[in-house]
């Protein structure tokens, strides 16, 4: 059991993938979780999940979200998971592409954290930011967003240093997690089956991440077990980027 019990908790992206774990864990956990998304209410989102539909791009959308969470009590957890992946080099990217991606992944962590901040500025409150392992070593064909998660993983440190000890926060630094996402990402490859094969094959934890992987650290990070780890990005990957390059099985 964690500290969610009677916590109001926003969880962007939360209708499908990590989001949804996320949700899912904290309301099990005892939270009112808010969540929402750019489309309507998932059918399946249990009933009572609040959904707010808005892009937390657009900051009119981000007050309007933080505004509904508000109406349920104190908002003591935010949790920025909403984010999109364009799979391009730097060459093939568009102004729309980049409109798009750091809006999502950049801006809306930034609209939504604005928002949030002055509310837990007294009664504290915590922050867990969905980073990425691509932030640290960069794959193919996602520049800019590799370069996004750069930004959340920076724009972490900035807002525990700034906003402590009443408010921390930290980031969550996925690898291979199986969803929607992760799988456009291996389609990429020139061989699909063969790159999630080798990719397997360098994982010391022999497996892909689940979205329950990430719900867990998420839960562990909003509770007083966590209570002196702020500013980190705290990587989730199955040991992916502890092994070196040479594939484990050929030795
Ligand atoms: P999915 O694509 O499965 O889900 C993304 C969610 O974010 C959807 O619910 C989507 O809903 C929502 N979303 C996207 N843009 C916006 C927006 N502008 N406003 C509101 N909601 C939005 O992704 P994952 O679950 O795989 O990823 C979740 C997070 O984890 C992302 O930040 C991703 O970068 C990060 N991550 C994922 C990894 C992986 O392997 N899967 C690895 C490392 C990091 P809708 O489209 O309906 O708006």
């Amino acid at each position: 059991m964690t500290d969610a019990r009677g916590r109001v908790a926003i969880v962007t992206g939360g209708g499908r993938g990590i989001g949804r774990a996320i949700v899912e864990r904290l309301h099990r956990d005892g939270a009112t979780v808010v969540t929402c998304g750019r489309g309507e209410r998932p059918a399946d989102l249990p009933r009572d999940i609040v959904w707010i539909t808005g892009d937390v791009s657009r900051p009119q959308d981000a007050r309007h979200i933080v505004a509904g969470a508000a109406r349920h009590g104190d908002v003591a957890v935010l949790v920025n998971n909403a984010g999109i992946q364009i799979e391009k080099t730097v060459a093939e990217t568009t102004d729309d592409d980049w409109d798009r991606l750091i809006g999502a992944n950049c801006r809306g962590v930034f609209n939504m954290c604005r928002e949030v901040l002055p509310l837990m500025a007294e009664r504290g409150g915590d922050i867990v930011n969905l980073g990425s392992i691509s932030a640290m070593v960069a794959d193919p064909s996602m520049a800019i967003y590799n370069a996004s998660k750069g930004f959340v993983h920076s724009l972490t440190r900035s807002i525990a240093v700034d906003h402590g000890p009443n408010v921390r926060c930290n980031a969550v630094s996925p690898g291979w997690i199986m969803t929607e996402m992760a799988e456009n990402g291996f389609a990429l490859a020139r061989d699909p089956q063969k790159a999630q094969d080798d990719s397997l094959a360098r994982h010391p934890a022999r497996r892909f991440g689940k979205p329950e992987d990430i719900a867990n650290a998420v839960a562990w990070l909003i509770s007083a077990e966590s209570a002196f780890v702020t500013g980190q990005c705290i990587t989730i990957d199955g040991g992916l980027t502890a092994a070196s390059p040479l594939q484990p099985g050929l030795f």
